[in-house]
């Protein structure tokens, strides 16, 4: 590996050629220029290496590029989520409220680029189709759908967890007359939804989001919802000049408290378990943390209630009176009652007014599980009992999760393995950054990486910072292979699952188990998480790096 641009014969910061010409030679090929792509990019330059991003995107920001939406925005505390390695960066951006909408968190981002100068090394508009890994040569070849081609010596995927949107698989899907947007593709112009007929599919996260900020508006929504989750309030407000003052002045300790909490948000389980207290001090409790900002009711609460069943039950409880006392029709709020898991198993999405939407008259619930969808027609959708016709579909479906992107690419190792049928069981990693077979190919936020369930730029400053010290250890001891051992995966991927059996979330469907009833293949609960916490990885991590790499191949 170089030390410096030039000590790769041919490395040059130039754009990749296009077909017919040979390919452009870096150090170092990033596949995605979101929060990872950007860091990483920003960290291995340092190092002196020539890199290269591809991003898809006509920009840089990733999930903040795509997802749009109307009332898009995320549930960490703004001033944890941005990046915490730069002061000039922490002490020129304000964040105006407490939970950044995503205009707020793009134009952050897009700030970021603009000081780090990143952007002269971003290929946009061009996504990578394929990477081939040629063990003569050592170096990654990549193909992108514009007809680039380039090498490096290493590949470093940074192409995110929640970024393959999924479509259902509906007759006639393509026959609707109207408008049609997935959350995760939103088009760039405004939509207008003022007296429209407008049908929302699925009651995720992105869902939940989308339906509170349509109902507002539209002449007539139609929220189609297949199973229904447990949502807590978000109470998000703008952020006070004093507050702003006190955010600026208190970075070093808002880092050091995610840094000590499992997934690195501000809140931090309670050390008590849920049946230690009284019930009446249990329901207290959770008054309290549902009168809260954030996700502190789901992961800020009693330790034991996402491994316990019983602990589960007394949330699980709680949630669902406050759903009953919030939506006025019994019948609607116990369509919006999930039966079949408990609060906190699935991802929690926080809300503003969520169930009080279906308090409007303008609004109507479609229980998926009582009439399902049977086709979309020209005019709309056709459930089992009725035709509806709308002016506008929003497929709130969701992703391909934590795989779908590299699963996207056809990504082949020595001997021309493929990622894909290698993981077609379920990703066998190390560390969630490696997977033998693959030599110089780093996965960043990877399966089984605690990075995929965190307040994900904490976990990305991990995971980069650790890939860029051991490109730098390597780059000093004149080294240009890395690879996990077998035995090294087989450990830890076991560790990964029998984490995994102790929580809840195993024992439900959902994308942290790789779930996703639109994708061939993804049918079966494989977990694709780390639930041993940030804290714990991080130690394993620099464990790893302590004992030399232990578990990894360097040559
Ligand atoms: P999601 O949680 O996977 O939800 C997809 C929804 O679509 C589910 O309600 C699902 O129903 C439904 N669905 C899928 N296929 C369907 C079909 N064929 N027919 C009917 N319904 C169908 O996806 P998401 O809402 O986009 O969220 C994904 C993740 O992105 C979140 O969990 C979160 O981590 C992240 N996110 C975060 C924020 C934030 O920070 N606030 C916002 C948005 C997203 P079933 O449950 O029955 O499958």
């Amino acid at each position: 590996m170089s030390t410096t641009p030039t000590a790769t014969p041919d490395a040059t910061p130039d754009a990749a050629r296009t077909a017919g010409q040979a390919p452009q030679r870096y150090d170092a090929i990033i596949i995605g220029a979101g929060m990872s792509g950007m860091y990483q990019l920003h960290r291995l330059r340092a190092l002196g290496m020539s890199v290269r991003v591809f991003e898809a995107g006509s920009g840089v920001g990733g999930t903040w590029y795509w997802n749009r939406y109307p009332g898009a925005r995320f549930d960490s505390e703004s001033w944890s989520y941005g990046y915490s390695f730069s002061d000039e960066i922490l002490k020129a951006w304000d964040w105006t409220e407490h939970f950044a909408p995503q205009p707020e968190t793009l134009r952050y981002l897009e700030f970021v680029a603009d000081t780090l100068d990143l952007r002269r090394d971003i290929t946009f508009d061009t996504r990578v189709r394929s990477a081939a890994f040629d063990d003569t040569a050592g170096l990654w070849r990549i193909e992108t759908t514009t007809g680039l081609t380039a090498e490096a010596r290493f590949l470093i995927t940074a192409v995110g967890p929640l970024s393959a949107p999924t479509m259902p698989k509906l007759p006639g899907i393509d026959t609707f007359k109207g408008a049609s947007y997935h959350t995760g593709l939103w088009p760039h112009h405004p939509v207008d939804f003022a007296g429209k007929r407008v049908a929302v599919i699925g009651t995720g996260a992105s869902g939940v989001q989308t339906i509170q900020e349509v109902a507002k508006v539209a002449g007539h929504l139609t929220v189609f919802q297949r199973k229904p989750n447990w949502c807590a309030p978000l109470h998000n407000a703008k952020i006070t000049p004093d507050e702003q003052r006190r955010i600026k002045a208190s970075y070093d300790e808002i880092f050091a408290r995610c840094r000590e909490s499992h997934g690195c948000f501000i809140h931090k389980a309670d050390p008590r378990k849920a049946m230690e207290v009284s019930p009446e001090a249990r329901e207290a409790f959770y008054e309290k943390l549902y009168g809260e900002p954030g996700f502190g009711i789901w992961i800020g609460n009693f330790r034991d209630v996402l491994s316990d069943e019983a602990a589960n039950a007394t949330l699980t409880d709680f949630i669902a009176r406050k759903i009953r006392a919030r939506v006025k029709d019994p019948r609607i709020a116990d369509k919006l009652i999930p039966k079949d898991h408990g609060f906190g198993t699935r991802r929690v999405p926080l809300e503003t007014n969520y169930y009080e939407v279906y308090n409007q008259d303008n609004v109507e619930l479609v229980d998926l599980r009582e009439t399902p969808i049977e086709r979309i027609t020209e005019t709309g959708i056709r459930t089992s009992d009725r035709d509806f016709a709308f002016d506008i579909i929003i497929y709130a479906t969701g992703f391909d999760a934590v795989t779908g992107a590299l699963d996207r690419i056809d990504v082949r190792g020595t001997g021309g393995l493929s990622l894909r049928q290698k993981w077609a069981e379920g990703p066998r990693t190390y560390l969630g950054l490696m997977t033998a077979g693959f030599p110089n190919l780093l996965t960043l936020v990877g399966p089984h990486n605690s990075a995929t369930f965190c307040n994900i730029p904490r976990c990305i400053e991990q995971n980069v910072d650790w890939v860029t010290d051991l490109l730098r250890t390597m780059r000093d001891k004149g080294l240009t292979r890395v690879e996990a051992t077998r035995d090294a995966e087989d450990a830890w991927t076991a560790h990964v699952i029998e984490l995994g059996q102790k929580m809840l979330f195993t024992k439900v469907d959902s994308w942290f188990m790789g779930i996703n009833s639109n994708v061939e293949g993804k049918q079966t609960r494989t977990f694709l998480l780390y639930s041993g916490g940030a804290p714990m990885y991080r130690e394993k991590c620099d464990e790893v790096a302590a004992r030399d790499y232990e578990g990894i191949a360097l040559a």
